[in-house]
């Protein structure tokens, strides 16, 4: 069951640009849309398919999703397969989730990035030199 406009607006921060997103403040090119969860394309992608799937409700990061939480965030990487193929990543993908400082996350509203392309992604993280 999805959220009624006014409702949705009670669970957003006006603050935040992916908030924004949801309620259409902030132009996105969208991919898939239903009543939990809008996925649109990143606006600096890094490989050829780079979509951000994201809860409408606003949940700043991983750490703070709540067990009422893991309904949206199930949906959230059970789309991102049907997501990626309809994009063109139809030989694999990535998904990554950043959180806070040590993950490197800039957008304080939590999001599964879909990346892929015809290519392979390369290794998951640099290796340091030892
Ligand atoms: P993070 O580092 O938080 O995991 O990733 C945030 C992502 O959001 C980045 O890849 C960045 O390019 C993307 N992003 C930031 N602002 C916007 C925006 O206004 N629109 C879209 N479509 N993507 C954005
Ligand atoms: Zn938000």
């Amino acid at each position: 069951m999805g959220a009624s406009r006014g409702s949705l607006r009670r669970m957003q921060d006006p603050n935040c640009i992916f908030c924004k997103i949801v309620a259409g403040d902030i132009p996105s090119q969208k991919v898939h849309e239903d009543g939990e969860v809008l996925a649109f394309r990143d606006i600096r992608p890094l490989a050829p398919v780079h979509v951000l799937i994201v809860p409408k409700k606003h949940v700043a990061t991983l750490y703070d999703a709540a067990p009422a939480d893991e309904k949206v965030l199930g949906r959230m990487l059970a789309l991102a397969p049907a997501i990626a193929k309809a994009q063109g990543a139809i030989d694999g993908f990535r998904t990554i989730i950043n959180t806070g400082r040590v993950g490197n996350q800039e957008v304080q509203h939590l999001h599964i990035h879909v990346i892929g392309g015809s290519e392979p992604l390369g290794p998951m993280l640099p290796r340091k030199a030892s």
